[in-house]
């Protein structure tokens, strides 16, 4: 397959303001695509090599980049640097450079002119791996002299595509359901398939892997993938209430009330002495914890096991629970033996989905806990969260109550019937939160994704003034707006957020973005911020559940204000959904009224 096609695609994707059509494109791609290429194709249309849990980097940054370009196009390395400064995307420079060069013909070791070979998307993407694979002395120039003669052999479209790829600038903002969506119709077009595929991917996050797998054994090659160790599986996610009545009440009247511990979510993987960690959103976070992988080695009796639990960091003078911020401190690639003396870890058990090769993600909350006792001998760092079965309203306040006395955020209350299962992927009603802040606040906090900004004036120019807010609505996957936040920001925090943004400017409104206001910049909607606010009102100003709580309005959170809490470890996918901001809108009535 050519890998003009998919630059082609790619520049019209980047042109279409509607979300629908590029659904449309994609579909076209993936039945024009030979079934042994649609994994690559896949991932290069994610701007990836591989799932983002597999952590394969290019590592080739914008200064070796430039130097492949002058290489490529016979440009001086000061000609691209120049370019580079004016048109601030080494992408267009590429592209630029190479539709400028004096001579697009390519010189063999003789003298002789050679024709320029077409790029496949089998050659561009096994020089990529090639380049993210080199390692060790003289890699720098290997990679260097990868990518040149890939872009000796690349129109200049093709040459933007792939120089933006390298620096990780190729942001075509496609969720991974939208891949999904255009999957089910290339393939069959049927719904059933549709649930086929989310199924598998639950199972098995790698869309790659998902797709080559649908191309060429079909939905009954999908059935049969199972969770197994290595491969981290999406995580199940709870809803909200935040009166203890109803939240029995939707949970059969009983339920299993364990703390909610604030820190950092963690699916552990071990087989034999081999242990991952993968985050919330799917990240390999392994190095940030060896002092976890060496409390499972010693902790988890079984040879294989995929456990659940959230990594609390401690005082570790006054053994007391720190807040969430300071397991920052471990998000780095140096100097990780003194964050762990400094910010000591507690793992707080919640859920076992695997032990040895026995899928216990279809058994019931209380069985899958009996396991968890089985397998995990524990200790003070390495233990059960604290859970109580709980039947009536008083009793749920009073485990809240101690709770939020022992530092912790709220209580996780969970479904214990025989069909209380593991939903990969999904948030139900199996689980519900309550936490403190729907008590003491008038709203909990939100996480809203950045979908656009505007220009600051006075103090703030030269920086934004305010930025326009989005809930996620997974039915139609768009982003709908909510408010338009510009307090509750430090100087820090101003003067870093265009250039936070920066990658993911676009010169339009996002196809999946929808919106009533004319926001001065728009973005791809990528950058999720927890906002905090006073309440939920109607607002004819916004998109968000436009018309299905009150005809013609939608919500608006009134004097949002942004927590000083950076949410890089949800995508925007992740982000808080318009359901729910219609459930808070709701509860808040209805707390008004009483
Ligand atoms: P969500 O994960 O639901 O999208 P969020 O990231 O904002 O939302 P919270 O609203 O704080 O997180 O609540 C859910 C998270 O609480 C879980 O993802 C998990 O990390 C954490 N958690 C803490 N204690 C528990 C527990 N006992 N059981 C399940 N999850 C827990």
């Amino acid at each position: 397959m050519r890998y003009s096609i998919l630059a082609d695609l790619f520049d019209r994707i980047e042109s279409t303001s509607k979300r629908l059509e590029m659904t449309a494109l994609l579909v076209q791609l993936f039945k024009n695509t030979p079934p042994e290429a649609v994994d690559k194709v896949v991932y290069l249309t994610q701007g990836k090599l591989a799932p983002d849990y597999m952590g394969i980097e290019l590592g080739l940054g914008e200064k070796l980049t430039m130097r492949a370009v002058a290489l490529a196009s016979g440009k001086s390395l000061r000609e691209i640097e120049e370019l580079f400064k004016k048109l601030g995307d080494l992408g267009l420079v590429a592209e630029r450079a190479l539709a400028t060069t004096k001579s697009t013909s390519i010189l063999d070791f003789f003298g002789a002119e050679v024709a320029k070979r077409e790029l496949s998307v089998d050659r561009v993407y096994n020089t990529l791996i090639r380049i993210a694979k080199a390692a060790g002395e003289g890699a720098q120039d290997t990679k260097v002299s990868l990518l040149t003669s890939l872009l000796k052999d690349a129109t200049p479209k093709e040459a933007k595509y792939i120089v933006r790829m390298i620096t990780g600038r190729l942001r075509l903002g496609i969720a991974d359901m939208t891949i999904l969506d255009a999957l089910a119709v290339a393939y069959g077009g049927l719904k059933s398939y549709r649930d086929v595929i989310e199924r598998a991917y639950n199972v098995h996050p790698d869309l790659g892997y998902i797709a080559k797998i649908l191309a060429t054994e079909g939905l009954e090659g999908l059935k049969k993938i199972r969770i197994c160790v290595g491969i981290p599986v999406l995580p199940m996610l709870a809803e909200r209430l935040s009166d203890p009545l109803e939240i029995l009440n939707k949970l059969g009247g009983e339920c299993l009330a364990e703390y909610k511990y604030d820190g950092e979510r963690m699916q552990i993987h071990k087989d034999g002495d081999g242990v991952i960690i993968f985050s919330r959103r799917l990240e390999n976070i392994t190095s940030h914890y060896p002092d976890v992988c060496e409390l499972t080695l010693k902790c988890v009796k079984a040879k294989k096991a995929i456990i659940e639990g959230e990594g609390v960091a401690v005082d570790p003078d006054t053994g007391e629970m720190l807040p969430f911020q300071e397991l920052m401190h471990r998000r780095r690639k140096y100097g990780i033996e003194e964050a762990m003396e400094k910010y000591p870890v507690v793992v707080f058990l919640f859920d076992c989905l695997l032990v040895n090769d026995e899928d216990l993600t279809q058994k019931s909350l209380i069985e899958r806990r009996e396991y968890l006792k089985k397998i995990v001998e524990e200790t003070e760092r390495f233990r059960l969260s604290e859970g109580k079965i709980v039947r009536d309203p008083k009793s749920l306040e009073l485990f809240f109550e101690q709770a939020i006395s022992e530092g912790c955020e709220g209580i996780m209350c969970k479904a214990i019937g025989f069909n209380a299962i593991y939903q990969m992927g999904a948030r139900g009603w199996l689980w519900i939160k309550y936490k403190r802040d729907y008590k003491y606040e008038m709203t909990d906090t939100v996480d809203l994704v950045v979908v656009g900004a505007f220009y600051g004036k006075g103090k703030r120019a030269g920086t934004y003034g305010a930025l326009l807010m989005a809930a996620y609505n997974p039915e139609t996957d768009t982003f709908q707006t909510v408010c338009k936040v510009g307090s509750g920001f430090t100087d820090e925090d101003l003067a870093k957020l265009p250039e936070l943004l920066k990658p993911y400017q676009i010169p339009h409104k996002h196809p999946r973005v929808e919106s009533k206001m004319e926001a001065d910049v728009w973005f791809v909607p990528s950058v999720v911020l927890e906002i905090v606010g006073a309440e939920i009102t109607l607002s004819p100003l916004h998109t968000c559940a436009l018309g299905q709580v009150k005809e013609d309005v939608g919500l608006a959170i009134r004097f949002p204000r942004f927590t000083g809490r950076y949410r890089f470890d949800k995508s925007a996918e992740q982000a808080t959904t318009v359901r729910e901001l219609i459930e808070m809108y709701n509860s808040q009535r209805k707390r008004s009224s009483l």
